[in-house]
Protein backbone atom coordinates (compact mmCIF):
# COMPACT_ATOMS: atom_id res chain seq x y z
CA UNK A 1 0.00 0.00 0.00
CA UNK A 2 1.28 3.35 -0.95
CA UNK A 3 1.06 6.10 1.63
CA UNK A 4 0.97 9.86 1.31
CA UNK A 5 3.36 11.79 2.89
CA UNK A 6 1.31 13.76 5.29
CA UNK A 7 -0.32 10.03 6.43
CA UNK A 8 3.00 8.54 7.11
CA UNK A 9 3.84 11.64 9.51
CA UNK A 10 0.78 11.39 11.22
CA UNK A 11 0.72 8.01 13.10
CA UNK A 12 -2.08 8.18 15.43
CA UNK A 13 -4.17 9.44 12.50
CA UNK A 14 -4.85 12.93 13.41
CA UNK A 15 -4.00 15.20 10.96
CA UNK A 16 -2.69 18.47 12.37
CA UNK A 17 -2.86 21.00 9.51
CA UNK A 18 -0.80 24.44 11.21
CA UNK A 19 2.51 24.20 11.97
CA UNK A 20 4.53 26.62 13.39
CA UNK A 21 8.16 26.96 13.44
CA UNK A 22 10.25 28.77 16.05
CA UNK A 23 13.99 29.81 15.88
CA UNK A 24 16.22 32.09 17.69
CA UNK A 25 16.48 35.76 15.97
CA UNK A 26 20.45 35.34 14.87
CA UNK A 27 23.02 32.54 15.36
CA UNK A 28 26.36 32.64 15.12
CA UNK A 29 28.29 29.12 14.08
CA UNK A 30 32.20 28.74 13.82
CA UNK A 31 35.38 28.52 15.11
CA UNK A 32 35.99 32.35 17.18
CA UNK A 33 32.71 33.41 17.09
CA UNK A 34 31.95 34.03 20.44
CA UNK A 35 34.35 37.09 20.10
CA UNK A 36 31.56 38.50 18.15
CA UNK A 37 29.24 38.27 21.84
CA UNK A 38 30.20 41.85 22.66
CA UNK A 39 28.80 43.85 19.10
CA UNK A 40 25.68 41.56 19.74
CA UNK A 41 25.03 42.71 23.04
CA UNK A 42 25.68 46.15 22.24
CA UNK A 43 23.14 45.76 19.25
CA UNK A 44 20.29 44.59 20.99
CA UNK A 45 20.89 47.58 23.35
CA UNK A 46 22.06 45.87 26.69
CA UNK A 47 23.77 47.89 29.26
CA UNK A 48 23.96 45.66 32.25
CA UNK A 49 23.66 41.59 31.75
CA UNK A 50 23.27 38.90 34.08
CA UNK A 51 25.97 36.10 33.09
CA UNK A 52 24.52 32.52 34.28
CA UNK A 53 27.16 30.44 34.04
CA UNK A 54 27.97 26.26 36.21
CA UNK A 55 29.38 26.36 39.56
CA UNK A 56 33.01 24.23 38.22
CA UNK A 57 35.97 25.79 37.89
CA UNK A 58 35.13 25.35 34.09
CA UNK A 59 32.08 27.46 34.57
CA UNK A 60 33.09 30.26 36.80
CA UNK A 61 36.25 30.41 34.51
CA UNK A 62 34.17 30.82 31.37
CA UNK A 63 31.90 33.51 33.18
CA UNK A 64 35.07 35.71 33.52
CA UNK A 65 35.87 35.29 30.17
CA UNK A 66 32.38 36.61 29.07
CA UNK A 67 32.35 39.59 31.20
CA UNK A 68 35.67 40.43 29.46
CA UNK A 69 34.19 40.55 26.31
CA UNK A 70 31.31 42.17 26.83
CA UNK A 71 33.58 45.02 28.66
CA UNK A 72 35.22 45.61 25.73
CA UNK A 73 31.94 46.57 24.17
CA UNK A 74 30.83 48.96 26.94
CA UNK A 75 28.53 46.45 28.50
CA UNK A 76 28.67 45.78 32.36
CA UNK A 77 27.79 42.73 33.56
CA UNK A 78 26.90 41.18 37.56
CA UNK A 79 28.21 36.84 37.35
CA UNK A 80 25.97 34.21 39.12
CA UNK A 81 27.89 31.15 39.14
CA UNK A 82 25.50 29.30 40.19
CA UNK A 83 24.02 26.97 37.82
CA UNK A 84 24.85 23.45 38.51
CA UNK A 85 23.86 19.96 36.44
CA UNK A 86 20.27 19.84 36.23
CA UNK A 87 19.71 23.24 37.41
CA UNK A 88 16.79 23.67 40.45
CA UNK A 89 14.41 25.30 41.82
CA UNK A 90 16.40 26.96 44.02
CA UNK A 91 19.18 28.11 41.72
CA UNK A 92 16.55 29.97 39.80
CA UNK A 93 15.02 31.74 42.38
CA UNK A 94 18.31 32.74 43.44
CA UNK A 95 19.76 34.13 39.96
CA UNK A 96 16.90 36.19 39.64
CA UNK A 97 16.66 37.86 42.90
CA UNK A 98 20.45 38.98 41.63
CA UNK A 99 18.69 40.30 38.23
CA UNK A 100 16.74 42.48 40.10
CA UNK A 101 18.86 43.68 42.80
CA UNK A 102 21.83 44.61 40.14
CA UNK A 103 18.97 46.14 37.57
CA UNK A 104 20.30 44.07 34.78
CA UNK A 105 18.23 44.30 31.35
CA UNK A 106 20.17 41.28 29.34
CA UNK A 107 20.89 37.74 30.49
CA UNK A 108 23.95 36.27 29.10
CA UNK A 109 23.66 32.08 29.98
CA UNK A 110 27.49 30.37 28.76
CA UNK A 111 27.39 26.54 29.57
CA UNK A 112 25.79 23.29 28.81
CA UNK A 113 22.10 22.85 28.70
CA UNK A 114 22.26 23.40 32.74
CA UNK A 115 23.22 27.53 32.58
CA UNK A 116 20.84 27.60 30.16
CA UNK A 117 18.01 26.45 31.49
CA UNK A 118 18.47 27.99 34.69
CA UNK A 119 19.00 31.41 32.81
CA UNK A 120 15.69 30.76 31.07
CA UNK A 121 14.47 30.29 34.31
CA UNK A 122 15.65 33.34 35.81
CA UNK A 123 14.45 35.36 32.58
CA UNK A 124 10.71 33.67 33.02
CA UNK A 125 10.70 35.39 37.10
CA UNK A 126 12.66 38.69 35.95
CA UNK A 127 9.36 39.15 33.51
CA UNK A 128 6.35 37.55 35.73
CA UNK A 129 7.65 36.98 38.81
CA UNK A 130 6.19 34.35 41.12
CA UNK A 131 8.28 31.21 41.53
CA UNK A 132 9.48 28.89 38.48
CA UNK A 133 6.79 26.50 39.47
CA UNK A 134 4.18 28.40 38.75
CA UNK A 135 4.64 28.33 35.05
CA UNK A 136 5.37 24.60 34.81
CA UNK A 137 4.54 23.00 31.56
CA UNK A 138 3.08 25.04 28.32
CA UNK A 139 -0.33 27.53 27.87
CA UNK A 140 0.98 30.60 30.57
CA UNK A 141 0.07 33.72 29.87
CA UNK A 142 3.56 35.28 30.03
CA UNK A 143 4.89 38.64 29.17
CA UNK A 144 8.20 38.82 27.17
CA UNK A 145 11.61 37.94 28.54
CA UNK A 146 14.79 40.04 29.12
CA UNK A 147 16.91 40.06 25.91
CA UNK A 148 18.53 36.91 25.98
CA UNK A 149 22.00 35.89 24.38
CA UNK A 150 23.40 31.88 24.80
CA UNK A 151 26.54 30.70 24.57
CA UNK A 152 26.68 26.72 24.15
CA UNK A 153 29.51 24.59 25.22
CA UNK A 154 28.74 21.20 24.54
CA UNK A 155 27.04 19.40 21.45
CA UNK A 156 23.45 18.47 22.90
CA UNK A 157 20.89 19.88 24.42
CA UNK A 158 20.09 23.12 22.06
CA UNK A 159 18.89 24.71 24.53
CA UNK A 160 21.13 27.68 22.95
CA UNK A 161 18.23 27.90 20.11
CA UNK A 162 14.66 26.01 21.90
CA UNK A 163 11.91 27.28 24.17
CA UNK A 164 12.26 24.60 26.09
CA UNK A 165 13.70 24.17 29.51
CA UNK A 166 14.29 21.35 32.51
CA UNK A 167 14.58 22.79 35.37
CA UNK A 168 14.05 20.28 39.20
CA UNK A 169 11.76 20.41 42.03
CA UNK A 170 14.05 20.26 44.87
CA UNK A 171 10.94 19.35 47.45
CA UNK A 172 8.98 16.76 44.75
CA UNK A 173 12.63 15.15 42.88
CA UNK A 174 11.18 15.55 39.28
CA UNK A 175 12.68 17.64 36.76
CA UNK A 176 9.49 19.96 35.98
CA UNK A 177 9.43 20.64 31.95
CA UNK A 178 8.48 24.28 30.35
CA UNK A 179 7.72 24.91 26.70
CA UNK A 180 7.13 28.17 25.54
CA UNK A 181 8.00 30.15 22.47
CA UNK A 182 9.10 33.35 24.74
CA UNK A 183 11.85 31.51 26.47
CA UNK A 184 13.67 31.26 22.91
CA UNK A 185 17.20 33.07 23.66
CA UNK A 186 17.40 35.75 21.14
CA UNK A 187 21.52 34.95 19.73
CA UNK A 188 22.64 31.66 20.21
CA UNK A 189 26.36 30.85 20.46
CA UNK A 190 27.99 27.90 19.27
CA UNK A 191 31.96 28.17 19.30
CA UNK A 192 32.98 24.46 18.60
CA UNK A 193 36.67 26.40 19.76
CA UNK A 194 34.56 26.21 23.21
CA UNK A 195 33.37 22.71 23.23
CA UNK A 196 37.28 21.13 22.84
CA UNK A 197 37.67 21.07 26.62
CA UNK A 198 34.64 18.37 27.09
CA UNK A 199 35.85 14.76 28.20
CA UNK A 200 35.57 12.32 26.10
CA UNK A 201 32.61 10.84 28.75
CA UNK A 202 30.64 14.23 28.10
CA UNK A 203 30.95 14.57 24.31
CA UNK A 204 29.75 10.91 24.36
CA UNK A 205 26.73 12.14 26.15
CA UNK A 206 25.83 15.04 24.98
CA UNK A 207 26.39 13.97 21.50
CA UNK A 208 24.05 11.16 21.91
CA UNK A 209 21.52 13.69 23.85
CA UNK A 210 21.33 15.60 20.45
CA UNK A 211 21.08 12.15 18.45
CA UNK A 212 18.25 11.03 20.47
CA UNK A 213 16.66 14.73 19.71
CA UNK A 214 16.91 13.93 15.67
CA UNK A 215 15.42 10.30 15.98
CA UNK A 216 13.00 11.43 18.43
CA UNK A 217 11.53 14.54 16.13
CA UNK A 218 11.77 12.59 12.88
CA UNK A 219 9.53 9.62 14.32
CA UNK A 220 7.56 12.17 16.10
CA UNK A 221 3.72 12.31 15.12
CA UNK A 222 4.34 16.25 14.27
CA UNK A 223 6.75 16.06 12.15
CA UNK A 224 7.45 17.93 8.52
CA UNK A 225 9.64 18.33 5.98
CA UNK A 226 11.27 21.26 7.79
CA UNK A 227 11.96 18.86 10.49
CA UNK A 228 12.81 16.17 8.36
CA UNK A 229 15.63 17.51 7.12
CA UNK A 230 17.56 19.17 9.81
CA UNK A 231 16.89 15.25 11.95
CA UNK A 232 18.55 13.76 8.89
CA UNK A 233 21.53 15.93 8.07
CA UNK A 234 21.73 15.90 11.84
CA UNK A 235 21.97 12.19 12.25
CA UNK A 236 24.49 11.87 9.32
CA UNK A 237 26.90 14.42 11.02
CA UNK A 238 26.52 12.43 13.91
CA UNK A 239 26.85 9.33 12.93
CA UNK A 240 30.29 10.44 11.34
CA UNK A 241 31.66 12.89 13.73
CA UNK A 242 30.69 12.01 17.11
CA UNK A 243 33.54 9.26 17.21
CA UNK A 244 35.83 11.04 15.88
CA UNK A 245 35.23 14.30 18.86
CA UNK A 246 35.11 11.04 21.64
CA UNK A 247 38.80 10.05 20.48
CA UNK A 248 40.09 13.22 19.77
CA UNK A 249 38.39 16.31 21.45
CA UNK A 250 41.10 18.52 19.75
CA UNK A 251 39.72 17.56 16.11
CA UNK A 252 38.27 20.53 15.71
CA UNK A 253 36.47 19.66 12.56
CA UNK A 254 34.55 16.89 14.50
CA UNK A 255 33.45 19.45 17.23
CA UNK A 256 32.56 22.27 14.58
CA UNK A 257 30.36 19.42 12.69
CA UNK A 258 28.96 18.32 16.10
CA UNK A 259 27.99 21.86 16.77
CA UNK A 260 26.26 21.66 13.11
CA UNK A 261 25.02 18.13 14.29
CA UNK A 262 23.30 19.11 17.29
CA UNK A 263 21.56 22.68 16.04
CA UNK A 264 20.14 20.90 13.69
CA UNK A 265 18.94 18.70 15.62
CA UNK A 266 17.51 21.24 17.92
CA UNK A 267 15.64 22.61 14.36
CA UNK A 268 14.01 19.27 14.20
CA UNK A 269 12.54 18.68 18.28
CA UNK A 270 12.23 22.39 18.69
CA UNK A 271 9.61 22.39 15.98
CA UNK A 272 8.32 17.90 16.12
CA UNK A 273 9.05 17.85 20.09
CA UNK A 274 10.38 14.27 21.29
CA UNK A 275 8.93 10.81 22.68
CA UNK A 276 8.85 8.74 25.35
CA UNK A 277 13.22 8.83 25.72
CA UNK A 278 13.05 12.41 26.83
CA UNK A 279 9.96 11.29 28.78
CA UNK A 280 11.51 8.47 30.45
CA UNK A 281 15.07 9.88 31.22
CA UNK A 282 13.93 12.82 32.35
CA UNK A 283 12.53 10.89 35.58
CA UNK A 284 15.97 9.01 35.60
CA UNK A 285 17.84 12.23 35.71
CA UNK A 286 15.16 14.25 38.64
CA UNK A 287 15.18 10.84 40.84
CA UNK A 288 18.75 9.96 41.00
CA UNK A 289 20.34 12.98 39.34
CA UNK A 290 21.63 11.41 37.02
CA UNK A 291 23.72 13.33 33.36
CA UNK A 292 21.03 13.74 30.65
CA UNK A 293 22.58 12.44 27.47
CA UNK A 294 23.61 9.12 29.46
CA UNK A 295 19.44 8.45 30.48
CA UNK A 296 18.73 9.12 26.83
CA UNK A 297 21.54 6.98 25.28
CA UNK A 298 20.54 4.23 27.22
CA UNK A 299 17.01 4.05 26.90
CA UNK A 300 17.10 5.35 23.05
CA UNK A 301 17.50 1.64 21.34
CA UNK A 302 14.87 0.39 23.60
CA UNK A 303 12.00 3.07 23.34
CA UNK A 304 12.60 2.76 19.21
CA UNK A 305 12.84 -1.28 19.19
CA UNK A 306 8.79 -0.27 21.11
CA UNK A 307 8.21 2.43 18.04
CA UNK A 308 9.42 0.75 14.91
CA UNK A 309 6.21 -1.28 14.71
CA UNK A 310 4.11 1.87 14.30
CA UNK A 311 6.64 3.88 11.67
CA UNK A 312 9.03 0.69 10.36
CA UNK A 313 8.90 3.47 6.93
CA UNK A 314 10.45 6.32 9.13
CA UNK A 315 13.31 3.72 10.61
CA UNK A 316 14.51 2.32 7.16
CA UNK A 317 15.51 5.96 6.33
CA UNK A 318 17.18 6.30 9.93
CA UNK A 319 19.20 2.91 8.93
CA UNK A 320 20.20 4.60 5.51
CA UNK A 321 21.39 7.96 7.22
CA UNK A 322 23.41 5.60 9.45
CA UNK A 323 25.23 4.25 6.30
CA UNK A 324 23.30 1.30 6.29
CA UNK A 325 22.53 -0.35 2.44
CA UNK A 326 19.32 -1.36 3.15
CA UNK A 327 18.72 -1.93 -0.86
CA UNK A 328 19.11 -6.20 -0.03
CA UNK A 329 16.57 -6.08 3.24
CA UNK A 330 13.26 -6.12 3.92
CA UNK A 331 11.48 -2.89 5.40
CA UNK A 332 11.62 -5.44 8.91
CA UNK A 333 15.44 -5.58 8.49
CA UNK A 334 16.16 -2.36 7.86
CA UNK A 335 14.44 -0.88 10.86
CA UNK A 336 15.69 -3.48 12.63
CA UNK A 337 19.25 -2.45 11.31
CA UNK A 338 18.50 1.36 12.23
CA UNK A 339 18.12 -0.20 16.02
CA UNK A 340 21.36 -1.91 15.56
CA UNK A 341 23.06 1.51 14.34
CA UNK A 342 22.03 3.29 17.68
CA UNK A 343 23.47 0.56 19.58
CA UNK A 344 26.77 0.26 17.96
CA UNK A 345 27.40 3.71 18.24
CA UNK A 346 26.22 4.06 21.77
CA UNK A 347 28.90 1.00 22.43
CA UNK A 348 31.70 2.51 20.35
CA UNK A 349 31.94 6.19 22.41
CA UNK A 350 31.66 4.17 25.69
CA UNK A 351 27.72 4.39 26.83
CA UNK A 352 27.03 2.52 29.89
CA UNK A 353 25.26 -1.00 28.81
CA UNK A 354 22.08 -0.61 30.92
CA UNK A 355 20.65 1.29 33.56
CA UNK A 356 21.07 -0.85 36.24
CA UNK A 357 24.80 -0.07 35.89
CA UNK A 358 23.64 3.53 36.34
CA UNK A 359 21.78 3.03 39.90
CA UNK A 360 18.50 2.56 38.95
CA UNK A 361 16.63 0.50 41.39
CA UNK A 362 13.81 -2.33 40.22
CA UNK A 363 11.66 -0.86 43.11
CA UNK A 364 11.27 2.42 41.98
CA UNK A 365 10.22 1.62 38.16
CA UNK A 366 7.10 1.78 38.95
CA UNK A 367 6.78 5.48 40.22
CA UNK A 368 9.18 6.58 37.63
CA UNK A 369 7.07 5.19 35.07
CA UNK A 370 4.09 6.43 36.43
CA UNK A 371 5.46 10.25 35.79
CA UNK A 372 7.15 9.18 32.54
CA UNK A 373 3.38 8.72 31.87
CA UNK A 374 2.67 12.65 32.47
CA UNK A 375 5.98 14.29 31.17
CA UNK A 376 4.72 16.75 28.41
CA UNK A 377 7.89 15.11 25.99
CA UNK A 378 5.22 11.99 25.26
CA UNK A 379 2.19 13.43 24.02
CA UNK A 380 3.88 13.23 19.86
CA UNK A 381 6.04 9.56 20.68
CA UNK A 382 4.70 7.69 17.40
CA UNK A 383 3.37 4.70 19.30
CA UNK A 384 0.92 5.01 22.56
CA UNK A 385 2.19 3.38 25.52
CA UNK A 386 0.47 1.84 28.87
CA UNK A 387 1.84 2.04 32.07
CA UNK A 388 2.80 -1.36 31.83
CA UNK A 389 4.37 -1.38 28.83
CA UNK A 390 6.75 1.63 29.58
CA UNK A 391 7.90 -0.24 32.87
CA UNK A 392 7.93 -3.05 30.66
CA UNK A 393 10.53 -0.49 28.66
CA UNK A 394 12.50 0.43 31.42
CA UNK A 395 13.30 -2.95 32.16
CA UNK A 396 14.40 -4.34 29.07
CA UNK A 397 16.55 -1.13 29.27
CA UNK A 398 17.70 -2.29 32.61
P1 LIG B 1 25.49 20.37 31.70
O1 LIG B 1 25.22 21.75 31.28
O2 LIG B 1 24.71 19.81 32.84
O3 LIG B 1 27.06 20.24 32.01
C1 LIG B 1 27.58 19.04 32.60
C2 LIG B 1 28.97 19.31 33.18
O4 LIG B 1 29.89 19.55 32.13
C3 LIG B 1 29.02 20.54 34.07
O5 LIG B 1 29.81 20.22 35.19
C4 LIG B 1 29.67 21.59 33.20
O6 LIG B 1 30.39 22.55 33.94
C5 LIG B 1 30.61 20.77 32.35
N1 LIG B 1 30.90 21.37 31.05
C6 LIG B 1 30.04 21.99 30.19
N2 LIG B 1 30.68 22.35 29.05
C7 LIG B 1 31.97 21.97 29.19
C8 LIG B 1 33.14 22.08 28.36
N3 LIG B 1 33.08 22.65 27.15
N4 LIG B 1 34.30 21.61 28.85
C9 LIG B 1 34.38 21.03 30.08
N5 LIG B 1 33.32 20.88 30.90
C10 LIG B 1 32.13 21.35 30.46
O7 LIG B 1 25.35 19.34 30.45
P2 LIG B 1 24.33 19.29 29.24
O8 LIG B 1 24.71 20.27 28.20
O9 LIG B 1 24.22 17.89 28.85
O10 LIG B 1 22.95 19.81 29.85
C11 LIG B 1 22.10 18.94 30.56
C12 LIG B 1 20.88 19.67 31.05
O11 LIG B 1 20.12 20.19 29.95
C13 LIG B 1 19.92 18.77 31.81
O12 LIG B 1 19.42 19.43 32.94
C14 LIG B 1 18.84 18.47 30.79
O13 LIG B 1 17.60 18.11 31.40
C15 LIG B 1 18.76 19.77 30.03
N6 LIG B 1 18.20 19.68 28.67
C16 LIG B 1 17.58 20.80 28.18
C17 LIG B 1 17.03 20.84 26.93
C18 LIG B 1 16.39 22.08 26.43
O14 LIG B 1 15.90 22.13 25.30
N7 LIG B 1 16.33 23.12 27.20
C19 LIG B 1 17.08 19.66 26.04
C20 LIG B 1 17.79 18.56 26.62
C21 LIG B 1 18.31 18.60 27.87
P3 LIG B 1 29.83 24.06 34.18
O15 LIG B 1 28.31 24.00 34.04
O16 LIG B 1 30.25 24.42 35.54
O17 LIG B 1 30.43 24.90 33.09
MN1 LIG C 1 17.72 16.09 25.48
Amino acid sequence: MRESYLHSLCAKGEKKMVYTFYNPKVALMGAGCVKEIGNQAKQMGGTKALIVCGVSKHGEALGKDIAALLKSSGVESRIFAGAEPNPTDTSVHEGAKIYAQDSCDMIVAVGGGSPMDCAKGIGLLAANGGKIGDYEGAGHDLKPLPMMITVNTTAGTASEMTSFAVITDTARHIKMAFVDWRITPDVAINDPELMVSMPPGLTAATGMDALTHSIEAFVSTIATPVTDAAALKSIELIKEFLPRAVKDGSDIEAREMMAYAEYLAGIAFNNASLGYVHAMAHQLGGFYNLPHGVCNAVLLPHVETFNKEAVPERFVVIAQAMGVDVSKMSRAEAAEAAIDGIKKLAAEVGIPAGLAELGAKEEDLNVLAENAMKDVCGATNPREADLAEIIGIYKSAM
